[in-house]
């Protein structure tokens, strides 16, 4: 395997590059790679000829390779995308209007074990470098036209994997992503989101400001041991101490943290569930995205029908911003929840779940 060139920061780029070549040589290579998105050496003209060739020599920029496209009728975009060890991961193009969101992977597979999830049947193959996650953005920016300069590109690692339980790699992607000569996003333009690692989350919010993302936790549950059913995770982190760290969270003067829920029919989605979150954020400054449970194989949940997802709504938002996210490529399994590389054609109608009866 040749050296991957995406991943790497300007010292690391430097270290490279032959002796006697000035330090900015480094800084033109890091810019022809993440800002300027060159597809090859030949274009990274800045660099003389046959320094060129002799990167070309030892290294390769590492995009992943796309192994298949799942296109949905409302214009989300999966892709099935291979790393050089031959394992693939997924990332999702979600274009709108006046915007357009990539979604993408932290970890092939996830380690947390969310029961309403399809991700988590993968169990944890493995980390993403922090090449590879900035390399899914810069496929998917390529393939679509994206520039951070058009103010439309979001990014949410909401993909498969729990990012948390891969900071360094998280918050390294987060420097190119941010950095002006890097892909150049603000960091207001991308989310982290957490089924909620508590030590991790004092250390992702010690990440110097201008490469911070802003961050969204997974509530799911409107009380712990509804949370520890759902969330095995909240076996080791209790959900006090997920709200305690939440308060200490140093939020930005223009930053709210961002609550996500997953409303399971019969489970978590009871006017009873809605007033509980709303005295569990109470003191949070925060708002509250519901996502009606999108469907999969083997997930033994139901989605509530669209009237309760309203009724719920309508009560968190007496005290809280609160939003019901659209789901997105439901017919390719793309949406939330649904990443686990499952096979779908354009004529091929969404596999029917087995819901279990609703759990009291
Ligand atoms: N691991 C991180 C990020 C990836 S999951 C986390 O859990 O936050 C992204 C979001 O999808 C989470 O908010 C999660 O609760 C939600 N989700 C998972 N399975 C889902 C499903 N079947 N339907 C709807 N949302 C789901
Ligand atoms: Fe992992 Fe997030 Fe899915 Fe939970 S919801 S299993 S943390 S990807």
């Amino acid at each position: 395997m040749t050296l991957a060139l995406l991943g790497l920061e300007t010292e690391e780029l430097r270290a490279l590059l032959p002796d006697g070549e000035p330090a900015f040589r480094a800084r033109q290579l890091y810019e022809a790679l993440y800002h300027r998105r060159a597809a090859s050496f030949d274009e990274m003209t800045a660099l003389a000829k046959p320094l060129r060739l002799d990167l070309a020599q030892r290294a390769s920029f590492g995009y992943p390779e796309v192994a298949t496209v799942y296109q949905s009728d409302d214009g989300t975009e999966r892709y099935l995308l291979q790393l050089a060890d031959g394992k693939t991961v997924e990332t999702v193009y979600m274009p709108e209007q006046g915007r357009d969101t990539l979604c993408i992977s932290t970890q092939v597979g996830c380690p947390v074990d969310c029961q309403f999830c399809l991700t988590a049947k993968m169990g944890l193959e493995r980390n993403l470098t922090a090449g590879e996650i900035v390399g899914q953005v810069l496929y998917a920016a390529r393939e679509n036209n994206l520039w951070a300069d058009a103010k439309r590109m979001n990014i949410v690692m909401m993909g498969q994997g729990e990012p948390l339980l891969n900071l360094p790699n998280v918050l390294k992607a987060s420097r190119i992503l941010t950095d002006p000569k890097g892909v150049g996003l603000s960091p207001r333009r991308i989310t982290v989101s957490t089924s909620g690692i508590i030590p991790r989350i004092a250390e992702f919010a010690a990440a110097p400001d201008p490469q911070r993302p802003k961050l969204a936790i997974s509530l799911n549950a409107s009380h712990e041991e509804q949370r520890r059913e759902l969330m095995p995770v909240t076996r080791k982190w209790h959900l006090k101490e997920l709200i305690d760290a939440c308060l200490a969270y140093p939020l930005r003067s223009w930053e709210k943290l961002t609550f996500e829920y997953v409303l399971l029919k019969g489970v978590n989605d009871t006017d009873l569930d809605a007033r509980r979150v709303v005295r569990l954020l109470a003191k949070i400054d925060c708002k509250v995205n519901l996502i009606a449970l999108n469907p999969g194989p083997g997930i033994l949940f139901a989605t509530p029908d669209a009237e309760r997802v309203t009724a719920f709504q309508e009560i968190v938002r007496k005290s809280l911003p609160c939003f019901v996210r659209r789901p997105r490529g439901l017919d390719i399994f793309a949406a939330c929840g649904q990443l686990k590389r499952m096979e779908t054609q354009r004529d091929q109608p969404l596999i029917p779940p087995t819901f279990a009866p609703p759990r009291s």
